[in-house]
């Protein structure tokens, strides 16, 4: 009874130490895959930027429509009133992160400009 026992044993602990080496090669395998990752993340952060624009317009839309019902007309064309008034959130938004550009309203529509990027 004795002798199994310590035979099982130590069948146990050779298992361990192969599922050692497993979670060694495992590891060693996760951090070769994420090497090509590096280049992904440099696109990512240009389709961030992009989302960013995409937010700001909406951001600006949101308050230019704001501004519209609280004042009865609708902010110049180049923001420049709303962008001084502290009460609306545009301020920081009115520069593209893609392109550096501020954002203008359409003097119809009074919706910003879509940007081309
Ligand atoms: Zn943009």
């Amino acid at each position: 009874m004795g002798r199994s026992d310590a035979g099982l044993h130590s069948r146990r602990r050779a298992c361990q130490g192969s599922t050692r080496l497993k979670v060694l090669l495992g590891m060693m395998a996760v951090s070769l895959l994420s090497v090509p990752t590096v280049p992904r993340v440099i696109v990512d952060a240009a389709g961030l930027a992009s989302d960013m624009c995409a937010k700001n317009v909406a951001d600006i839309n949101t308050e230019v429509e704001r501004w519209a019902f609280v004042n009865g007309c609708w902010p110049k064309d180049g923001l420049s009133d709303i962008a001084a008034d502290p009460a609306y959130r545009v301020g920081e938004a009115l520069l593209c992160p893609v392109t550096g550009k501020a954002y203008e309203l359409d003097p119809i529509t009074h919706r910003v400009k879509p940007h081309a990027h």
